[in-house]
């Protein structure tokens, strides 16, 4: 027997292209043009053109200075050193988020400390977070110190998860109380704003991802973003060798990373910010859509913006009653063709993140077993019949 909701879905989505997946990359003839001039041109690799205007484009749609990356992993990699990330500090992060937001603390030689998000749409209870670092922290000579572990906190990350602003206003006065450092993980929120102001320019310095599954894609690509001009500049600077300008040697002033997104990664990038608006209003009809239609049903609810959010709407996601129903959707909607994903594994379940330090995160492990991500490809709103 398929569940009312599974019924609803393989009707809603019948037109759409099998097999349908979650989130598919979208291009036209602006990627090809510009790809072909690459590789017409030779300029297909860290030098090149389209790799400063992507960095400008990006940071005329943001808001915020940004450092074109080979991956999101790479960006969050850097974002993390430049704010400071040391060699045996605790860097607090989701529970639920991409492994990648616990990989590049570990990059650091930092032990990435997970921290409940099962309010709203992921995000920290800012309450119980604030008992939390009463509790087991204090604030020594200007640091914040894990007393069970002695170890200092300097950083604090936050993941938009699925798109979907934190609450950014309340994290980062959280942050000034205990003396840490924002670090937005803004890898799926390209697109999102908090209060009518871009992610990615709340914390110090942030990263995002143009994976081929996000919103605009580079193939693989992230950036760095952040607010401020100096820290731009420098991690422009490590994710290129640290190079120093020199007319007649190679030469560089310290360890450096070869960071740098490729020009025909770039040339892809640039295509796809010109299309992102129109992707962020077909998405946005997706929502309602989904919304309208399946906002009545009792089996499950779908993750909304609240006042202050306007999400870019990456991956339309649904949390069910229990995983049993989750798991029972999937299977569901994969003998139609369609192929939805559940979320990801808490990172404290994780073999490699099991015995890291953390809070309660038995309601995250919870919300994660339950929820499932919906078709969400741009495109997707194409196949909508209007009698939906
Ligand atoms: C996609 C993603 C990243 C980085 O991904 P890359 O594949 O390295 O570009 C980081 N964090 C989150 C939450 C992500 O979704």
């Amino acid at each position: 027997m398929s569940s009312q909701l599974s019924q609803k879905l393989t009707q809603l989505l019948k037109d759409a292209p099998k097999p349908l997946h979650m989130h598919e990359p979208t291009f036209d003839k602006a990627e090809q043009k510009y790809a072909l001039e690459c590789i017409e041109t030779g300029w297909v690799s860290s030098a090149g053109s389209y790799v400063e205007r992507f960095s400008n484009d990006l940071q005329e749609f943001t808001g915020a200075y940004a450092i074109p990356t080979v991956n999101g992993t790479a960006a969050l990699h850097l974002a993390f050193k430049m704010a400071g990330v040391e060699h045996g500090q605790e860097v607090f992060c989701p529970s639920i988020t991409f492994v990648a937001t616990a990989n590049a603390i570990s990059y650091c030689g930092a032990i990435p400390h997970f921290l409940d998000n099962s309010d709203g749409n992921f995000l920290y209870n800012i309450r119980s977070l604030r008992d939390y670092l009463k509790v087991n922290f204090e604030i020594k000579d200007g640091s914040l110190i894990n007393k069970n572990t002695n170890r200092i906190v300097k950083v604090l990350c936050v993941t938009h998860i699925f798109g979907f602003p934190a609450q950014m206003d309340e994290l980062l006065e959280l942050c000034s109380e205990f003396k840490l450092i924002l670090v937005e993980d803004a890898a799926e929120s390209l697109g999102s704003y908090y209060k009518g102001k871009h992610t990615g320019n709340f914390g110090l310095i942030s990263a995002t991802s143009f994976n081929g599954n996000k919103i605009l894609t580079t193939g693989g690509g992230g950036a760095v973003l952040t607010p401020d001009p100096e820290l731009a500049e420098k991690a422009k600077h490590l994710s290129t060798t640290a190079r120093v300008a020199d007319p007649y040697s190679h030469s560089h002033d310290e360890i450096g990373y070869n960071y740098r997104m490729p020009n025909i990664n770039a040339a892809l990038g640039c295509a796809q910010l010109e299309k992102l608006p129109e992707f962020l209003v077909k998405k946005r009809k997706m929502a309602e859509v989904y919304l309208k239609q399946l906002g009545g049903i009792n089996e499950g609810y779908l993750l909304t913006d609240d006042p202050d959010t306007k999400s870019n709407n990456w991956l339309h996601s649904m949390v069910l009653e229990s995983e049993k129903s989750r798991n029972a959707l999937i299977d569901e909607l994969k003998a139609a063709n369609i192929h939805c994903r559940g979320v990801w594994k808490p990172m404290h379940t994780l073999p490699m993140y099991k015995d890291n330090p953390r809070m309660d995160c038995t309601k995250s492990e919870a919300l994660a077993s339950k929820t499932i991500n919906l078709p969400s490809s741009p495109d997707l709103i194409d196949y909508i019949s209007e009698a939906a």
